[in-house]
């Protein structure tokens, strides 16, 4: 009856099913469904074949793919949410009006939910009059995670298929269901075994046509205004906003969400539509949108980076590690957790035993959890080889070298370790700040040498940068890649250098800290000021928190790689706490007092110690800085040397660039990175801040790309 190249129509030809129709989702040349707008288009024109075909009594609407619809095509909307918020708001109501028809239809319609119906997949199944869902399926409206909420008409009909309370939960906390869930919720009428859903749906079908289920009333029901008096929404809405504004000050989605879905309860469905369109058309043109948009599409392509280098590197089926410390015990349960089996070789008993029982416990918390199942927590911990030796290191396909941070040592130890490995073994060390190549300097087999930087804690960050040193054979890089995502980590590739990526793009903005402070900042306002922006933590609080013992030795290594923009900073707070023993959290104090809370957690309190040292310092005497003014040369130094490291080719792409910063340091969501950042502001705006703060130095100065790049109205991402 239609044949599209996402839909088609066609009678249903079982005995007993005439004038039923099926409605398929089958996007051709693709494993699964999503909801571009080839096919909006295509549902419009099967609603005109359907209701135009004589006799039809009945729609199916099932999904030939493993899933339903996954959800809109994200790769639609850089170019959508470049119009204004009227005109993307035009476009959803127009969007609207045309599915909506499926709705109205006189006749009865059964979506079988097969596999995940997510976003615009779900919202489209709302449509229906009936659904019956795959035992094994989900379903879920997950647009807050990426700054936006349903514009199809999803929070409209939520509300008045699933009842407030869940219809709030849902959209504000974008979290999927399971099929108990979405049946307990209402969002479905019946569940069924996967292989016996089209059965049911159509069954289900059968009797909404023979007149046993109202049909109708249900489709009348998403039509009308809900029947709840108006203190009961407002009493409601109270509670959801309470819990979505404690959640993200900086991602307005969810807020605008519930208020919309308030607003437009006591409404009925086109004018509730209309809200949702008109709101939609605003969250669309915000940041966190824009950035979120930006990091889901980045993600995907680092995604797809890592499949080739899946294809090309050396599996990793058994590893080692030398070092049983903080990062060695950290690396060797995440590779035995995700299934790759590993030797953990350290000099010292204790060191082991403490890795062992970090991994114990590690395991015995997520079996509590109910997230690990008791016999594979055996095996995990099984899997774990300790040993203060190299045997069976001729057996492994990869070695990841953390011990101590010492060039001499590693280099001993590494030319050591070539003679106990295969020649294929690609050997990677977890080194912080020294060069891949200077460590490589002594060993025999260079290309199959590889860096491979993990952050503490291990099992919790996702970010690995593997280091290419100019020596590394590409299929070391690939075997190192396709070992961190098997671990389920997220690998960036980088070039050797010092702080290699991400270290290298903060270690400017510590040192704009170290500046503002001189120049009479209190450095509690500079932590409110950046924690208000939505960095996790201001950066006098990270520096207490990683240690200044260490931060401070860190930072001097990357500075040296970059005299001529990060120059140490006399009057230097970092370095006055440092030499009066206030290194941190882990001596009980450093810019901040720390005492244990009831829960052993240190809690920071304001140190008048800390507060006398700095305010020495600061020759000139305190003096007044806007919050903007603080985050402005906090930042802009962030984003020069991002340029810079971009244009080195330190990282290929921004796409992996900022995910990098998002990862390995927590860059704020809702601002993407910082190479996403600086296309929010707009690069003409960034060199102009630049210029506002130039007496800074060459920190603020941008390079001749970034100023070409203002000139040209160019952006980093397309
Ligand atoms: P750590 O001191 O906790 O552990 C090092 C371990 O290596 C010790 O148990 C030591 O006994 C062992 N060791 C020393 N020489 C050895 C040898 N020849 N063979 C086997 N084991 C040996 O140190 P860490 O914090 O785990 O750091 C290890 C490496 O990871 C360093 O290069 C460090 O720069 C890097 N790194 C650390 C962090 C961090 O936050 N701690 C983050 C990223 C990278």
């Amino acid at each position: 009856m239609f044949q599209g190249q996402s839909i088609q129509v066609l009678p249903i030809t079982e005995p007993g099913t005439e004038g039923l129709v099926e409605l398929r989702f089958d996007r051709q040349g693709d494993a699964i469904n999503k909801l571009d707008a080839r096919t909006v288009d295509e549902f419009r024109q099967a609603i005109d074949v359907i209701a135009a075909a004589p006799g039809v009594r009945g729609v199916l609407v099932t999904s030939a793919k493993d899933v339903f619809i996954v959800g809109a095509d994200i790769t639609e909307f850089g170019l959508k949410f470049q119009q204004e918020p009227q005109q993307i708001a035009a476009g959803v109501r127009e969007s609207n009006a045309m599915i909506n028809r499926f709705e109205d239809l006189p006749i009865p319609s059964v979506v079988a939910i097969n596999g995940f119906a997510l976003g615009g997949g779900l919202e489209l199944a709302l449509l229906g009059a009936l659904r019956v869902m795959s035992e094994t399926a989900q379903v879920g409206v997950p647009e807050v995670k990426l700054g936006l909420f349903p514009g199809f008409g999803g929070t409209v009909r939520l509300v008045r298929v699933a009842g407030l309370a869940t219809a709030f939960d849902w959209v504000a906390s974008g979290r999927p269901a399971k099929a108990a869930q979405a049946l307990a919720a209402g969002v479905v009428d019946e569940l069924a075994a996967p292989g016996a859903l089209r059965d049911r749906a159509l069954a289900l079908l059968q009797s909404a046509v023979r007149g046993e289920v109202d049909w109708a009333a249900r489709q009348q029901r998403k039509r009308a205004p809900l029947p709840l008096a108006a203190d009961a929404v407002a009493a409601e809405l109270a509670k959801a906003l309470d819990a979505a504004r404690r959640g993200a000050p900086h991602q307005p989605a969810a807020q605008t969400a519930l208020e919309t879905m308030a607003e437009g309860a006591s409404l009925g469905r086109d004018r509730a539509i209309d809200l949702e369109s008109a709101a939609f058309g605003r969250v669309a043109k915000t940041q966190a949108a824009a950035s979120l948009v930006r990091a889901f599409l980045n993600d995907q392509a680092v995604k797809k980076l890592h499949k080739r280098h899946a294809r090309e590197g050396r599996p990793v089926a058994r590893a080692a590690v030398l070092g049983a410390g903080t990062m060695g015990g950290g690396i060797a349960f995440t590779s035995a957790l995700r299934g790759v089996p590993v030797r953990m070789k350290d000099i010292a008993q204790a060191a082991l035993e403490q890795g062992l029982a970090e991994a114990d416990k590690q395991l015995a918390r997520q079996v509590r959890n109910g997230r690990l199942k008791p016999e594979k927590a055996q095996a995990v911990r099984a899997a774990i080889t300790v040993q203060r030796d190299e045997a069976g290191f001729d057996e492994v396909d990869c070695v990841i070298e953390a011990i101590v941070e010492n060039l001499d040592v590693k280099r001993r130890v590494l030319a050591a370790l070539e003679g106990s490995v295969g020649p294929g073994t690609v050997i990677a060390s977890n080194t912080s700040s020294l060069r891949i190549d200077d460590i490589a300097q002594p060993l025999a087999r260079p290309e199959n040498f590889v860096g491979m930087h993990f952050f503490n804690p291990v099992p919790v960050m996702p970010l690995v940068e593997v280091i290419r040193g100019s020596r590394t054979s590409p299929q070391a890089v690939s075997t190192a890649v396709a070992y961190a995502a098997a671990m389920g980590k997220v690998p960036i590739v980088v070039q050797d250098g010092p702080g290699f990526l991400v270290n290298r793009i903060l270690t400017p903005y510590v040192n704009a800290f170290v500046q503002l402070v001189a120049d009479g900042a209190d450095f509690e306002q500079v932590d409110r000021a950046m924690e208000a922006f939505g960095w996790p933590m201001g950066p006098a609080y990270l520096q207490d928190v990683v240690g200044m013992d260490v931060g401070a030795h860190v930072f001097d290594v990357i500075a040296a790689g970059y005299p001529a923009r990060i120059r140490p900073v006399e009057r230097n707070a970092i370095r006055t706490l440092v030499a009066a023993g206030r290194f941190g959290q882990k001596t009980g104090g450093g810019f901040y007092d720390y005492e244990a809370d009831p829960a052993g957690k240190p809690r920071k309190t304001s140190s008048p110690a800390a507060r006398a040292l700095v305010a020495a310092l600061q020759t000139g005497g305190a003096r007044d800085f806007t919050d903007a003014e603080i985050v402005e040369r906090m930042m802009l130094p962030m984003l020069v040397e991002a340029a810079h490291a971009l244009e080195e080719g330190v990282v290929a792409t921004p796409a992996e660039l900022d995910t990098a910063m998002l990862l390995g340091i927590g860059f704020p969501a809702y601002a993407g990175g910082p190479l996403q950042y600086a296309d929010w502001l707009g690069l003409p705006q960034v060199v102009a801040l630049c210029e506002k703060h130039a007496a800074f130095g060459p920190p603020y100065q941008p390079t001749a790309r970034m100023r070409a790049m203002a000139a040209e109205g160019a952006r980093y991402h397309r």
